[in-house]
């Protein structure tokens, strides 16, 4: 009998949660009995016995059947009830000793359960399966097992033996050791003197050997299953082997003789690694300790002994977190709860590509995403657009699978700051000055105007002994706490993620980024824990001919993310709808990407998603595929090619469909992508502006600027950040004094889509023969003056100073007033005071907190490097206005202007009378920095 009690029964478990909520509903079936009849077993009639099995119904949580039949009720109870503990994720903590010492006592007696106890046999405890082979051989090994089996199967075991030394967590060694110290104390329960067998004293009654045998089929066929053998030596790549299990073999031999080790005894066993509840493992030879005399000490205090001759594995180390020695096997084979036979799958190269890959921030999210070759961890969080788990999320699954402590997030109440002007602020958070006036963001009076509450947040990252290696700590406020620990934890992942990319480029030792932007490197701490990142990641990919690109796959800033290398499309198809995805807007695509071997001109499919759907500008996807996103409208599609990049990254998308591409070179493939898009949903702001306005807010601008155009007939104009021409277009179609319109911008594809919707536009109209405006169409900076838009009629610039930093904004101002010198400029910006109008009519019920509605909000665009209040606006152009000679009004569009003003505020400024312009462009060498992209009428549309 156990000296110590057991863990608690699943049925126990259950009781304890939920009480009266869980009920089993036992059901009698009679099952034919073959030949041969159990002595042990009441007959009710000739030929059929009476089996249980069992269904259990926790109210509103969940419900469950065992699979099988059992021959005793209470067995169809427990069995039920251990599957139920599995769906929910339950382990039994109770009674769960406190010391060490206690610890060992229970340790003692569970072993002694296992093998000396005459009911043990007839549970669901898995090691009865491997019990129950043992039993079928004959000779020497009849009933025995390797004492790695039970750590394999008996979590509770695993529980006691960190109880006893927390080492034990990280190395499956130490908790050989302390099994075999603790069975030898163990009433009757043997283990060899040479080997790592472990065996009941006294045979099991034929009953405990007949009942085993009922439960656990033996294998009836040899089983074959794939598994990848991971070679300690880093310079050998992992390979894919197969284990052929013979009948009524213990698999565990099998392995054993892969792994070229004396007998099963002598094969260890890691925890279960990749996704839960799954039974991947890896086996490897135990390490040649002197057996007997190094494992009654404890084992784990040797280290470092000179002969002992122990190769530490890193990559199996590194993913399993426990110290693994020599060749390693990754397989997915054992015994569970839940089923009656051996169970087993395939593990394939894919399958390990994949777990490594998972263990990277990025990697989590591509895995989450069923992206891994296209999707990218985004650099921006919003929390209408973010898509797939959290941020918070994947940064705790990312310290999980690195073996450190769960993340501290320390969210802050903090108190608005009160200061009026000045301070640059970034997308979305707050921050932002106060309107200066008793402005009245909502009226339900719930929130302190003068002094609303805001959130920042900041993130400590510990090792698993709670050490502390980061922190990041943050000044960005944000009106709710979940978008202040989101966006924290984002920075965070993006950290992580970029150091990881970098293990790639400095092989030779640890490179910490320089402690700045908030965060706080514990280099000591840091480099104990990821030290075994380096030789893993660094090695894969350095020491293959496929290297992974460079850092500019990962952009930290998504707005200096110029594609100026965009992506050559082919065999475009599909008529242009005019719909295309601009940045900010939610994009949904169907892709392919094929691997295209150039020598053998051959396709494999590597991945296919029918639905993927993506925010532009946010670095959510590879640079390319954005590129290529952004010169198509919805409904077409196109292919390109694109470098085969990282070689674990392709290996981990490779399906079973490819062909074993282990070993094919980086320069005979590339990528091949076919791309559809789907449909665009337009940025926040857009839709924002759409929900509230008619005509829509950018409409109104445009007539607010023909209504001027008119008044002054105007016969010159240039749009300064023209973006897709959404001005030149309506200009077009309104009656205007024009006959000559500029457009420039710093994007060239907003350009682009201007010139092609200009040049329908155009061409129609000279069919029909009216005065048709000369066009042109720049690519160049609004901050650098080129003469020939020198002296325009008028000037106009709308939503484009908020794009650019403030500083660069007021650099703009000076130079158009005092070196293009429009005779009127235009210059429209959003409204901050605004905001709070809008954002309640474009989300009125996601909120999960209705009252913070009212606070201080984000910016309408991420985008947007600032938006400021009226009187931030009108301190800065009154300013400009005065340093040159211009005058200015304010005005604006959408609402009624009254409080809190405009949703969109206007400057106009005008040129006041005077003798001679103050800046006469240089007639020898004017200043051209301009590129002229499209001229109608005299050149041709560009290609795309
Ligand atoms: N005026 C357009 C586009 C506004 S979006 C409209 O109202 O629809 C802002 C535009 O400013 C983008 O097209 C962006 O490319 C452009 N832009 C940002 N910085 C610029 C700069 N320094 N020079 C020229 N254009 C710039
Ligand atoms: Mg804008």
């Amino acid at each position: 009998m156990p000296t110590a009690t057991p863990a608690p029964t699943p049925k126990a478990v259950i009781h304890q949660r939920y009480g009266a909520k869980a009920v089993y509903r036992v059901e009698e079936v009679r099952e034919a009995v073959d030949g041969g009849g159990c002595p042990g077993l009441a007959l009710p009639q000739q030929g059929t016995r009476c089996v249980y099995r069992c269904e259990l119904d926790i109210a509103g949580v969940l419900r469950v059947a065992t699979p099988g039949n059992f021959v005793r009720k209470k067995d169809a109870e427990q069995a039920a009830a251990q599957i139920a503990l599995d769906k929910l994720g339950i382990q039994p903590t109770a009674n769960t000793p406190a010391t060490p010492e206690e610890a060992w006592e229970e340790l003692i007696g569970r072993i002694s359960y296992f093998f000396a106890d005459e009911n043990f046999p007839a549970s669901s405890h898995p090691l009865v399966g491997h019990l129950s082979v043992s039993l079928r051989r004959t000779g020497d090994l009849l009933g025995r097992i390797p004492i790695s089996a039970i750590v394999a199967c008996d979590v509770k075991v695993h529980t006691l033996c960190k109880i006893i030394d927390p080492k034990a967590e990280f190395d499956p060694l130490l908790v050989l050791s302390m099994i075999y110290n603790a069975a030898k104390q163990s009433p009757g329960v043997s283990v060899s003197d040479s080997d790592f067998w472990i065996q009941s004293q006294r045979p099991y009654s034929p009953e405990a050997v007949d009942l085993a045998f009922q439960r656990w089929s033996g294998i009836s066929d040899p089983i074959s299953v794939e598994a990848v053998f991971v070679p300690c030596v880093m310079e050998d790549e992992p390979k894919t082997v197969r284990l052929n299990i013979s009948q009524n073999e213990h698999y565990m031999g099998d392995i054993a003789s892969m792994l070229s080790a004396t007998d099963s005894s002598h094969v260890l066993v890691s925890r279960t690694v990749g996704k839960t509840s799954s039974e991947i493992r890896f086996y490897f030879p135990a390490p040649n300790v002197q057996l007997v005399s190094d494992l009654s000490n404890n084992v784990a205090s040797h280290r470092g002994d000179g002969n002992m001759n122990r190769v530490i594995n890193k990559r199996a180390s590194y993913i399993s977190g426990q110290t693994i020695y020599g060749d390693a096997i990754l397989v997915n084979v054992g015994y569970t709860r839940r089923d009656t036979e051996l169970q087993t799958e395939r593990v394939t190269l894919c399958t390990y590509y994949r777990i490594l890959l998972g263990k990277l921030p990025d990697g989590i999210y591509k895995i989450s995403k069923e992206s891994i070759l296209v999707a990218e961890l985004p650099c921006v969080y919003s929390r209408t657009s973010w898509k797939g788990p959290s941020p918070r999320d994947l940064l705790c699954s990312f310290c999980r699978l690195q073996r450190l402590s769960e993340p501290h997030f320390a969210a802050n109440r903090v108190r608005a700051s009160c200061n009026t002007l000045g301070s640059a602020v970034c997308s979305e958070k707050i921050g932002s000055p106060k309107p200066a006036t008793g402005s009245q963001y909502g009226n339900d009076g719930r929130i302190d105007k003068e002094n609303p509450d805001v959130f920042e947040c900041d993130v400590k990252i510990y090792s698993k002994k709670r050490e502390l290696l980061l922190e990041y700590s943050t000044d960005d406020d944000w009106s709710k706490e979940s978008d202040a620990i989101q966006n924290s934890a984002l920075k965070v992942l993006v950290w992580f993620n970029h150091y990881f990319k970098q293990l790639n480029t400095l092989l030779e030792k640890i490179y910490l980024p320089k402690s700045t932007d908030g965060f706080t490197i514990y280099p000591n701490t840091f480099s104990q824990e990821f030290a075994m990142c380096l030789s893993v990641y660094g090695k894969t990919n350095g020491g293959n001919s496929i290297t992974c690109s460079t850092v500019g796959l990962f952009p930290m800033d998504p707005s200096h993310q110029q594609l100026e290398n965009s992506a050559f499309l082919t065999d475009v198809d599909g008529q242009d709808s005019g719909v295309f995805p601009s940045h900010g807007s939610l994009t949904c695509i169907d892709y392919i990407v094929y691997l295209f071997m150039k020598d053998k001109r051959k396709r494999y499919i590597l991945e296919v998603n029918n639905e993927f759907e993506f925010e532009i500008g946010a670095g959510a996807v590879r640079n390319q595929l954005e590129s290529c996103v952004t010169q198509l409208s919805v409904n077409q599609s196109a292919r390109f090619v694109d470098e085969l990049s990282d070689r674990d990254l392709f290996l981990a998308a490779a399906s079973e469909l490819s062909p074993d591409l282990s070993k094919i070179s980086r320069d005979s493939c590339v990528l091949e992508f076919s791309v559809k898009v789907l449909q665009v949903t337009e940025p926040l702001e857009d839709r924002m502006e759409k929900a509230l306005f008619n005509p829509p807010l950018s409409k109104q601008r445009v007539e607010f600027a023909v209504r001027h155009i008119n008044q002054l007939h105007a016969t010159t104009l240039v749009d300064f950040g023209c973006g897709s021409g959404s001005l030149l277009d309506s200009l077009l179609e309104h009656p205007t004094t024009l006959d000559k319109i500029v457009g420039v911008d710093i994007s060239r594809k907003g350009l682009t889509r201007a010139a092609k919707s200009l040049h329908q536009k155009l061409s129609k109209k000279s069919l029909m023969q009216t005065a048709v405006p000369t066009a042109v169409l720049y690519h160049g900076s609004i901050t650098d003056f080129d003469s020939r838009l020198y002296g325009f009629d008028i000037g106009t610039c709308l939503e484009v100073i908020e794009h650019v930093e403030e500083d660069q904004a007021s650099l703009f101002g000076h130079v158009v007033l005092s070196s293009f010198c429009p005779a009127v400029l235009i210059v429209s910006t959003p409204n901050y005071e605004y905001n709070p109008i809008l954002q309640r009519s474009a989300m009125p019920t996601k909120d999960e907190e209705p009252e913070e509605n009212a606070g201080p909000c984000k910016f309408r665009n991420h985008d947007h490097k600032f938006e400021w209040t009226r009187s931030q606006f009108q301190r800065w152009a009154t300013g400009l206005a005065a340093n040159h000679n211009y005058s200015v009004e304010f005005s604006g569009v959408g609402g009624s202007g009254e409080e809190p003003g405009y949703a969109s505020q206007i400057a106009v400024f005008r040129r006041m009378a005077r003798d001679q312009v103050e800046t006469v462009p240089d007639e020898d060498d004017p200043p051209r920095p301009y590129e002229t992209l499209w001229e109608w009428p005299t050149t041709s549309i560009p290609s795309h």
